[in-house]
């Protein structure tokens, strides 16, 4: 690990590469540090929407040197200022390991093997079509930040040639080391965790939430359109049975793993999924809940009120949306109801999940309780080897 060293960068920014107790608060807009439990892991505060510590992405200064994340887009620029702080030429990097399609994660990864020409992304098998063709993520992002959107650049295509698309339990060799890939579709179902064993460090995308360095907390992060309250909590458990010694958080920088520091974060995500669903059953209308969220945003005084209370709205709306979908699946999915409205049960469709995104615009997850897979019309499909959770009904 290289210490003590100060570069000025040609952005103005200098590089602190340090490895004293307070790198979680000493940094700034166009820093980078080093992840102080890992050897040849850095990380830089990318400035994402003029916020200081709230967009973090990582190098990886291995034989075949990688970056995870590639940050907004906007200022892009200075992640390949601080691969230049630690001696990692454009032409050098070979990997860019895109934790999900989000544009604060995927939004620099165009302009980035534009520079870079040698290097490959790698992203979970759901997210890769986004990259090559960004025009949904666009518009769905332009829908759900508002305002924000000011911050944001227009992604550029990312060739399907310079693509590598993963699913669970992937590895990517860097030389020197391996990285496994972890799914976790809580947050996004196209989000994939990238797992250093021999440093024992996670990259969490967004799947353990916000780190806030000053508070020494994790804020819920729960945007739309495919937040899912229960997957969320099994992504925490995914990471609890992991055990890292370190997590490196999509926003915002390293942290020690702890499992109550985790705890913390699934107590935080139900508490915040109720406090929505109470508003909304006393509200006028959605747009006074997400108002109202946004008026009394917490962390006005770290990330400055206008993006704590962007980032209010923005997680409320995911919330109504998984509400709404949660409201879908009993509707549509809850046998009896199923049965009551004239659906036939003899014509189960059985199908990959991304055939039920497709056919019904929401994702299948067993109602509560769910399907029994003894029950009697459900028996004879799962005979032949067919899981119930994989089933929807379709009309005759
Ligand atoms: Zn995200």
């Amino acid at each position: 690990m290289i210490e003590n060293v100060s570069i000025a960068l040609s952005s103005g920014h200098y590089a602190y590469i340090f490895a004293d107790t307070n790198w979680h608060t000493s940094m700034d807009i166009g820093d980078i540090a080093a992840v102080e439990t890992a050897d040849d892991i850095y990380y830089i505060d990318t400035g994402m929407y003029d916020t200081s510590a709230y967009g973090s992405v990582y190098i990886i200064d291995a034989d075949q040197p990688a970056i995870v994340d590639t940050g907004i887009g906007t200022n892009y620029e200075r992640i390949i200022d601080a691969l230049a702080s630690v001696d990692i030429e454009p032409d050098s990097l070979a990997h860019l390991l895109v934790t999900h399609a989000h544009l604060d994660h995927a939004g620099g990864a165009g302009f980035l093997i534009a520079d870079c020409p040698n290097a490959t992304v790698h992203t979970h098998e759901r997210a890769g079509p986004h990259l090559s063709d960004p025009a949904r993520l666009i518009e769905g992002t332009k829908a759900a930040v508002g305002n924000q959107w000011q911050y944001y650049v227009e992604p550029k295509p990312v060739p399907e040639s310079r693509i590598n698309t993963l699913s669970d339990g992937d590895t990517i060799d860097l030389g020197d080391r391996s990285i496994t890939t972890v799914a976790a579709p809580g947050h996004a179902l196209h989000q994939i965790l990238f797992y250093d064993p021999t440093e024992g460090v996670l990259f969490t995308g967004d799947s353990a939430g916000i780190y806030v360095p000053k508070r020494d907390r994790i804020q819920q992060t729960s945007p739309p359109s495919q937040f899912n309250l229960e997957t969320c909590l099994d992504d925490v458990r995914t990471i609890d049975a992991m055990a890292p010694e370190t997590l490196c958080f999509g926003h915002f920088g390293p942290r020690v793993y702890d499992d109550e520091l985790l705890s913390s974060y699934k107590r935080a995500l139900v508490e915040w999924v109720e406090a929505v669903r109470q508003k909304r059953a006393e509200a006028n209308s959605d747009e006074d809940v997400i108002q109202h969220f946004g008026n009394n945003a917490e962390l006005t005084d770290v990330w400055g009120t206008e993006k704590a209370r962007a980032e209010s709205r923005l997680n409320v709306r995911g919330v109504l949306a998984y509400l709404d979908w949660q409201a879908a699946q009993t509707e549509w999915l809850t046998y009896s109801r199923v049965w009551r409205r004239g659906y036939s049960p003899c014509s189960l469709y059985l199908s990959s999940i991304s055939d039920v995104l497709h056919f019904s615009g929401v994702v299948y997850r067993p109602p509560h309780p769910p399907l029994h897979p003894t029950h009697s019309l459900c028996s004879p499909l799962v005979d032949r080897g067919l899981r119930p959770d994989t089933c929807i009904w379709l009309q005759r």
